[in-house]
């Protein structure tokens, strides 16, 4: 399989490369030169295998210059260690009302990011051998939370490589807050930025992709590369998962052969939503995709009026990790939509960089809809919703997963075809614990692990022993810095002027 940039469709690279450089050069996301299809036969085979088994046939798809060995390899040591809390690795749970959750987050951080960053360091130390440089990789990461510290896990003390992870000062929970600041390693290193995510994300891209900064790495024998869902690393694992749902749903009869069935996944930089378009593509029966936002609504606006306008104003909300104006993933997206057109995909996203705004046409747009739906929650309906599913089932949920149930009910009440639905689950609730305790009615005046407790009490379920265990770390990071002081930050830290 080929990548090119949605920027230069006329730039090849393998997959290894791909991996190894995170983002084109020219600016532009790589993407595969083709979507490869699963017939039903294929889907026949994937039946019985464990999640690790199906990991490294749907990976054999796409990097095609990694070995089926390697590919095994990768997939044993990210999802068969035993940092997954639940043999399944991911888990489907049902709701009185039919509806289905997809939990993504039985891994080490509690977050749906570990089901890609577990086995991004895998590949990536691989990948970076495979196209022949022998170079430190430096990991360079925005984060509005959950990317930051499933990151910071997955690369731990993995030889070869150092990162370094920026967060929004203000933009991300307590505990979130708490994991990355205690992250233990050697090869690590966590600093807030005074600003938000996109500040953040603006400050990575700028030293990514200022060639002086990348020289004077080179010499130093380091180069950068990306754990964001701009790697298509980190993509290509999140596409796994959609399919493998889809395989047990039919092993457990939940869904006949080649039945339809309705998506919706909590969005932010739209990376996990992307993940399942493609998997749509492949042959998975998803008859519709429903992109759930918070009051930072730009992909709502976007689905609904081809509009894409950042010019707004931005909301800190009890579903930080959606807490984004910029959706980096669309651009993979517009690419594969607009068949493959990398002059306009340039034109937009300069746009988008100049103006912070760009308009498709009508008759895109009208594409788009077909296979995509927006709505949007404030924090008042998500908690709501969270209490609600709570009352009815018994059963917690995360603040972005109930952003995704909001929108998953909308979309089911007003359609005109019913379909099952399947809900993407994105974080444990514990994660999000004091909105969620306040929620379902528990008094929140405590520190962050009070909380936890509480929350235990109130619910029943148990605290999962990687957010228990914080209380005992030590914080080992306190740096804060500017978005225009990143820079310097990041060269005093690797040693280099
Ligand atoms: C990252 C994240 C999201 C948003 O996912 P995208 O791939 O950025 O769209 C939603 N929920 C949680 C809990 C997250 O960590």
């Amino acid at each position: 399989m080929i990548y090119h940039s949605t920027r230069n469709k006329s730039l090849s690279v393998s997959s290894a490369e791909a991996i190894a450089q995170g983002i084109s050069a020219d600016g532009g996301l790589f993407v595969p030169a083709s979507i490869p299809e699963l017939s039903a036969a294929d889907f026949e085979a994937l039946k019985g295998l464990s999640y690790a088994e199906r990991a490294a046939r749907l990976f054999g798809l796409y990097l095609t210059d990694f070995t089926d060995e390697e590919l095994r390899e990768c997939t044993h040591n990210a999802y068969e260690t035993g940092s997954f809390e639940t043999p399944n690795v991911q888990e489907i749970a049902t709701l009185a009302d039919g509806s289905m959750l997809l939990e993504l987050w039985h891994g080490p951080t509690c977050a749906f990011k570990d089901m890609a960053l577990q086995i991004l360091p895998h590949f990536l130390t691989r990948s970076i051998r495979k196209t022949g440089i022998d170079r430190e990789v430096v990991i360079l990461t925005a984060t509005s939370g959950d990317t930051g510290k499933a990151a910071l896990a997955g690369f731990q003390d993995v030889p070869g490589t150092k990162i370094m992870v920026f967060y929004p000062e203000d933009g991300v929970s307590s505990m979130q807050k708490r994991q990355m600041q205690t992250q233990e390693g050697e090869n690590v290193r966590v600093c807030a930025v005074k600003g938000n995510f996109d500040d953040c994300q603006n400050g990575v891209k700028a030293i990514f992709t200022d060639p002086a900064t990348q020289k004077v790495l080179a010499e130093n024998g380091m180069q950068f590369s990306s754990a964001n869902s701009i790697n298509w690393g980190r993509l290509v694992p999140q596409i796994v998962y959609y399919v493998s749902a889809y395989v047990t749903m039919l092993e457990k009869g939940i869904l006949k052969d080649g039945q339809g069935f309705a998506l919706t996944v909590p969005t932010g930089n739209f990376g996990n939503i992307l993940a399942a378009w493609y998997a749509k593509q492949m042959g998975v029966p998803i008859r519709h995709l429903v992109c759930a936002s918070n009051i930072n609504k730009v992909l709502t606006d976007f689905i609904d009026t081809g509009i894409y306008d950042r010019n707004r104003e931005f909301h800190a909300t009890v579903s930080p990790s959606m807490d984004i104006l910029i959706s980096s993933n669309l651009e993979r997206l517009l690419y594969h939509m607009t068949g493959e057109d990398d002059a306009q995909i340039r034109e937009w996203f300069g746009a988008l960089k100049s103006d912070g705004r760009y308009q498709i046409p009508e008759e895109l747009k009208n594409r788009i809809q077909a296979e995509f739906s927006g709505s949007f929650w404030d924090d008042a309906a998500t908690k709501d919703m969270i209490g609600k599913v709570f009352a009815e089932n018994g059963y917690l949920s995360d603040t972005h997963t109930a952003v995704g149930i909001c929108a998953a009910r909308d979309y089911t009440a007003h359609a005109s075809e019913k379909y099952p639905m399947l809900i993407a689950s994105t974080a444990n609730p514990y994660k999000f614990g004091k909105a969620v305790l306040e929620a379902i009615g528990g008094d929140t005046d405590a520190d962050e692990y009070a909380i936890l407790d509480r929350l235990q009490e109130k619910s029943g379920m148990k605290i999962p022993a990687a957010l228990a265990e914080l209380k005992t770390k030590t914080v080992r990071f306190r740096d804060v810095v500017s978005g225009d002081e990143m820079p310097a930050y990041v060269k005093e830290k690797l040693g280099i002027q």
